[in-house]
């Protein structure tokens, strides 16, 4: 694999540092007390190579906490927020360009025991906070002590490795990822980030310490996972969460995605880089983390649905409606949101063939109507997902179903225009059918409420009120039910 970047890394870039109010404070404070201290990781990483960060961090030999407070009162900044746990302290530092998330710690050494994820701590020398770190590129440091203001701390060779694109362990890899598992996917965050490589040794550590990945929190998981899949070209690191095998660990139904069958000769497509490329193109197309998740989980149910069938290949019957059945138990292992997201992202894999089907000449308005209906507002999100979804590598053939979404979509526009069926309410509601036939709450209401919905989406009346009134009536009648009240007074209250 080669790297992908354009990052130029330029130390100039640091040079002036000791210039600027934030770490000129830092500089005297550490001259004032005697107490080395540092600016360290993500910051100096992102700087060197022009990337644009809101957050810094800086480490002293020393106590964090006091050093926060007293570097924030020379900037006449705070309050400082105080993690007594962490030792670590925090303090907002408000610019004109931009605000600055400020975050002070005293240099740490820890050591881990195999079953836990909770260190020994103890004060120690950068250079021991340095090894704790993940990757070399992350353990830059730029000093801010007398004598060396402003010069680089690289004692792993990181400044090279962020020119050469590479992540790599400052220590022994199966140490450091033995330490905190998370780190292994961190690699691939960064990865796919940075368009960076995994150094083989590294990577070859991944691979040996995946398990381990079992020890870490949901929530940890799910944020680097996240943050994977907000990069413009996800497939990148999902490969190496392949490769590595730490996908097996959280999301093994990824995994049976990938793979091929054949049966008299006929084979069908590996559908795990099928949705990779379903998910970068939908990647190009919009930013929605949701819709994102709904391209990864499109076709989920593939595996468990597929069949071989003589006369018609490979088949996977259902796949949609049984993937949509799947999404709450895997939102629910990953801790990922269980609202209004997992719905939408629910409804898309729900809905993603329908579309398809609606692409033939002699489609009704009726057929439009509930696909609008079906969808809703999420009816833009459905059409990325579903014009990503065609991957086929005959340019003819994919010019051809674009050009069919295009006619469903100008299609979907006038049939909106003309029914208002995307935010349909049922112009008659519960409240109505009760008052209208004198009766208590119960299945009747239901029933007649669906003839209704029913017959507006088929086009049998208008979405009007005095047209749903009169079927209404007709309805009941039909169903044993004798209206007390014929004439229609205005609207009911409540559904
Ligand atoms: P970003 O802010 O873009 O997510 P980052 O590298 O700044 O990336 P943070 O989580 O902000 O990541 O962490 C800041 C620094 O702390 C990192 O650059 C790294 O040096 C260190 N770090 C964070 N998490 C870990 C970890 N799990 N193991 C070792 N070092 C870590
Ligand atoms: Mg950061």
């Amino acid at each position: 694999m080669s790297r992908t970047t354009s990052y130029t890394v330029d130390p100039a870039r640091i040079e002036g540092v000791v210039g600027e109010p934030l770490f000129a404070a830092v500089a005297e404070e550490a001259a004032l007390q005697g107490i080395p201290a540092f600016a360290i990781g993500g910051y100096v990483r992102d700087r060197l190579i022009g990337r644009p960060c809101k957050d810094i961090d800086f480490v002293v030999e020393g106590d964090g906490i006091a050093f926060a407070e007293a570097v924030a009162m020379r900037l006449n900044a705070g309050p400082v927020h105080v993690f007594k746990n962490f030792g670590t302290a925090m303090f907002t530092l408000r610019q004109a360009q931009g605000d600055m998330q400020v975050e002070f710690v005293g240099a740490r050494k820890e050591s881990y025991s195999r079953d836990s994820r909770k260190p020994e701590v103890e004060p120690g020398t950068i250079r021991d906070d340095q090894e704790r770190r993940d990757f070399t590129i992350n353990a830059l440091a730029i000093s801010l002590n007398p004598g060396s203001a402003g010069a680089l701390v690289d004692p792993f060779g990181g400044i090279l490795d962020l020119d050469r694109g590479l992540l790599r362990t400052p220590l022994d890899p199966d140490i450091t990822f033995s330490d905190d598992p998370l780190r292994m996917l961190r690699a691939v965050r960064f990865a796919t980030q940075l368009g960076f490589v995994i150094d083989p040794p590294t990577f070859e550590a991944m691979a040996r310490n995946a398990k381990r990945l079992e020890i870490i929190s949901a929530e940890r998981i799910h944020t680097e996972l996240n943050k994977i899949i907000a990069t413009p070209k996800p497939s990148v690191g999902f490969k190496l969460l392949l490769d590595s095998m730490l996908l097996h660990v959280f999301f093994p139904e990824m995994v049976d995605l990938q793979g091929s069958e054949e049966v008299n000769g006929i084979g069908h497509k590996d559908n795990f880089y099928h949705t990779l490329q379903v998910l970068d193109n939908v990647c190009a197309k919009s930013e929605d983390l949701w819709l994102r998740w709904g391209a990864i989980l499109h076709d989920i149910a593939k595996p468990k649905t597929k069949r071989f069938e003589p006369t018609h290949g490979w088949t996977f019957h259902g796949h949609e409606d049984k993937g949509a059945r799947m999404v709450p138990g895997i939102f629910r292992r990953l801790k990922l949101p269980l609202d209004e997201q997992m719905k939408f992202v629910q409804k898309l894999v729900a809905l993603h063939l329908r579309p398809i089907s609606l692409t033939k000449e002699e489609v009704t308005d009726s057929a439009v109507r509930r696909l609008l209906f079906d969808a809703g507002d999420d009816i833009d999100a459905l059409m990325i997902l579903c014009r990503a979804d065609i991957t086929s590598k005959n340019d003819r053939k994919k010019e051809r179903y674009l050009r069919n979404y295009d006619l469903l979509m100008e299609k979907l526009k006038d049939v909106e225009a003309k029914d208002h069926v995307r935010n349909f309410q049922p112009p008659i509601t519960g409240q109505d059918i009760m008052r209208a036939f004198g009766i208590p709450p119960c299945k009747l209401i239901g029933d007649i409420k669906t003839v209704i919905k029913d017959a507006i989406l088929d086009g049998v009346i208008h979405n009007d009120r005095t047209e749903a009134w009169q079927l209404m009536l007709k309805t009941g009648r039909e169903l044993g039910q004798e209206p007390v009240v014929v004439e229609d007074h205005g609207h009911a209250q409540g559904q």
